[in-house]
This record gives C-alpha cells, structure tokens and sequence, in this order.
C-alpha cells in the first residue's frame, strides 16, 4: 500500500536552499513523518537560485506583493506561477507542514510591509496563501504546530 504523502519546507528537511544558502532542517519534524511519503517545497530556490538577495512582502493599495529587498522586482506573477503548477502536480496530501515567517512559506507569520519598509503586521506568505485555498486547510501548519 502506498504511504501517504507529506508536503513539508525543503529547508525544514535540510535541503540548502534559503536565501543565505542554509538549511533550517528541524529534526522533530523529519522524525515525525517517518510514515510519510515526503514531498519537499521550495518555490524561490528554483526560480531565483541560492544564494539570493532576500524577499519580502509589501501590502500596495490592499494587496500583498513580493518583492526582491536589493533591486526592487515584483516577483508576485513567479512565484504565483511556481506553486500553481506544484499544487497541480501535487493535488494530494494528507499533511502540509510549511516553514513559519518566511515570505514563501509563512503561516500567519509572514511580516508584512508598507512601501516604506515598516512593519504593519504579520500574514501568510504567498505559498501559505495559496495553499490555504487549494489543500483542506486542516492538514496545513508550521513547523512549531507540527
Ligand atoms: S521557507 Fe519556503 S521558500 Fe524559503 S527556503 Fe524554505 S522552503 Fe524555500
């Protein structure tokens, strides 16, 4: 019988891919989906390489945008595109479990910006956001609920 399938964070598993080329890999959570069949996440990695300049979210006229924090691009459209095409080749899981504040991942963690940088509070990420939407939003939480 085949396992069921867990999403979880690539650098939660310790896969290298944060912006600074480190891992975030969180033991507790690799040992509690033994049973899984795991699925590693990660949309900036493959779009933007690793290491790269950092992203953040910034609430324009009412709507979140992603932007690069150095050169300023609105990355929004790729990454929207990204993990569209990840939930379409993974329409199925049991479980979701996404790494907290990042601009990607977040769960209700995610600072959020105004144009001028300041913090207005915190929100999902943009994978967060999409994945609350297109998986039963029961199975999905951070690595400190998991
Ligand atoms: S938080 Fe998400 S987008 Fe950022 S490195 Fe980890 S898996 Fe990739």
């Amino acid at each position: 019988m085949s396992k069921p399938k867990a999403i979880i964070s690539a650098c939660l598993l310790g896969h290298r891919c944060r912006y600074d080329g480190q891992t975030k890999k969180t033991t507790e959570v690799v040992d509690a989906h033994g049973e899984y069949e795991i699925i590693p996440f990660c949309p900036e990695a493959p779009l933007f390489g690793t290491p790269r300049e950092r992203i953040s979210v910034i609430k324009i006229d009412g709507e979140n945008r992603i932007f690069t924090d150095e050169t300023n691009r609105d990355v929004t459209k790729l990454l929207e595109d990204k993990i569209s095409e990840f939930v379409k080749q993974n329409p199925h899981a049991k479980k979701i479990v996404l790494k907290s504040k990042s601009p990607s991942c977040g769960i209700g963690t995610t600072p959020v910006l105004n144009e001028k940088k300041e913090r207005l509070g915190y929100e999902n990420g943009i994978a967060g956001d999409i994945f609350l939407k297109m998986y039963d939003k029961d199975i999905i939480c951070d690595e400190n609920q998991s």
